[in-house]
């Protein structure tokens, strides 16, 4: 499951929020309570980076996730570069073909 911050703008009240969520579903808006506001943008926060002292984490919320994002840590990095690197293999195939042996995450 991914995992997005999704950017809404009401068409009644023209207020702006966000709302993080396991989809880019539409929200009632916080202001005014229009309801069915689809998000005009959204941001993918499946995979985070976040630094710890001098280290990078490289985070991710796994496929199980739906309610909340249920981060996980999947490694450590000397490097923003390298945390990046590490995600985008994920990325390419881990989902499709879990390989053997592989638990958790
Ligand atoms: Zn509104």
């Amino acid at each position: 499951m991914a995992w997005f911050l999704n950017f809404y703008r009401c068409a009644r009240c023209r207020r702006i929020w966000t709302d993080e969520w396991s989809c880019t579903c539409d929200d009632e808006c916080p202001h005014c309570g229009a309801r069915d506001m689809s998000p005009f943008d959204s941001e993918n926060l499946t995979e985070l980076i976040e630094r710890d002292g001098d280290e990078f984490v490289a985070i991710r919320s796994p496929d199980t996730a739906e309610r909340y994002p249920d981060y996980r840590e999947v490694g450590r990095f000397p490097t923003r570069e390298k945390a990046e690197e590490f995600l985008a293999s994920m990325d390419s195939g881990f989902e499709a073909a879990p390989r053997p042996g592989m638990t958790d995450i």
